[in-house]
């Protein structure tokens, strides 16, 4: 049986192997292993895809948000309001720091933070708020860039790891907030050979802080200004990400057109595909569903060899890990709803149309036989 699979980093790397090969040779020469040419070159050109103008490559994408949040200055007994329904480093970083988390609900159809509910979670103790653009669509910035100027100015951080390539109202997901965080985990929209990830900021004194945060907070050969971390991206990741990083726009249009494609065939099946806001340009890092009987349909594409993804299964104010925080069931409904009935299907760039009408006719079939 053929199947179709969430990822598929072999045809992938296939298209770009001896491009990559000549990446790593090149590193091998120069043997500047850490914080080469290849990162400041990814620097500048992820910066400029984001319309921004300071870039800090960084270890990962957890890295990116926990360098951020310290460069900002979160410290213990501060809060950092952010959403429930993302990957647990968006939260996990909050609370390294000694701060604690405050979710607040998500919008039903976008799956990305209420901005309405954030206003009504702001304390004196409130230090940033951290925005996820989940799946590749932007959360609504203006509307959230407004509460933290009604709240004396709050910053603002995009947690854009699933986004680059968005845009809201033709402004680059990235380029929104003080500062932004991306990875390059392998199976992110530009995905590396290994981790990594970047901050990206239109502040100065921001980029320049973040810049000495990720290395020890070193000003000079061994002073160092504050404390830091090692957060530093190695030259070969990022030679390898710069061939990639040639064949985004090609990969994002591929995942759009899968999108497309699913949207027409699945219109009249009872399921609820994405929402897309008008003013957003969705990158898809997931093509996500909604259907009361998801389990059901999972294992049913399962059958069929179709591959299927839940992002998440638990939203963070339920993990075991924040008990502590006092959350219960019930306390953030619209997450915990999505967290049961979410489905992502497979929309990796290398997916054909003749994938997509045969996951989408899979689906079709499960509704017809039990509707
Ligand atoms: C992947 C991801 C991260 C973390 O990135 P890593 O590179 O895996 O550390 C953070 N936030 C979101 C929303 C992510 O999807």
């Amino acid at each position: 049986m053929t199947t179709v699979n969430m990822l598929d980093l072999k045809a992938e790397s296939g298209l770009f192997q001896d491009d990559v090969r000549a990446a790593i040779d090149r590193v091998l020469e120069h043997r500047r292993f850490v914080g080469g040419p290849e990162v400041e070159q990814l620097e500048q050109q992820v910066a400029a895809l984001c319309g921004r103008e300071f870039a800090v490559a960084v270890s990962s994408g957890t890295d990116a948000l926990l360098s951020s949040l310290m460069t900002v200055g979160v410290r213990p007994g501060d809060e950092v309001i952010t959403t429930p329904f993302t990957f647990f480093a968006t939260a996990g970083v909050i609370a390294r720091l000694g701060a604690k988390p405050v979710f607040v609900d998500i919008e039903p159809d976008t799956f990305n933070i209420d901005p309405q509910k954030v206003g009504p979670a702001v304390t004196t103790k409130t230090k940033a708020i951290v925005a996820v653009h989940l799946f590749g669509q932007c959360a609504d910035m203006d509307a959230l860039l407004a509460v933290a100027d009604r709240n004396g100015g709050l910053p603002v951080i995009e947690d854009a790891a699933q986004a680059i390539g968005a845009a809201y109202r033709d402004r680059p997901a990235g380029s929104l907030g003080l500062a932004a965080a991306f990875s390059f985990y392998p199976t992110k929209n530009l995905g590396g050979f290994g981790e990594g990830g970047m901050v990206l900021t239109g502040d100065e004194a921001f980029g320049d802080r973040c810049r000495l945060m990720r290395n020890h907070g070193q000003s000079s050969g061994y002073y160092h200004e504050f404390v830091g971390g090692n957060f530093r991206l190695d030259s070969m990741k990022a030679g390898i990400l710069l061939v990639k990083l040639a064949h985004l726009a090609q990969f994002q249009a591929n995942r759009q057109r899968n999108a497309a494609s699913y949207d027409r065939l699945l219109a009249d099946v009872p399921v609820q595909t994405p929402a897309v806001r008008p003013h957003n340009k969705h990158v898809y890092h997931q093509y996500s569903i909604l259907c009361d009987r998801r389990n059901e349909l999972m294992a049913h594409l399962k059958e069929q060899g179709i591959g299927s993804g839940i992002y998440y299964p638990v939203p963070l104010h339920l993990q075991p890990c924040f008990a502590d925080l006092g959350y219960k069931a019930g306390d953030l409904p619209v997450s915990e709803s999505a967290a049961e009935r979410i489905l992502s299907l497979p929309i990796h760039p290398m997916l054909t149309e003749a994938d997509v009408e045969r996951c989408a006719a899979a689906i079709r079939r499960f509704f017809a036989a039990t509707p």
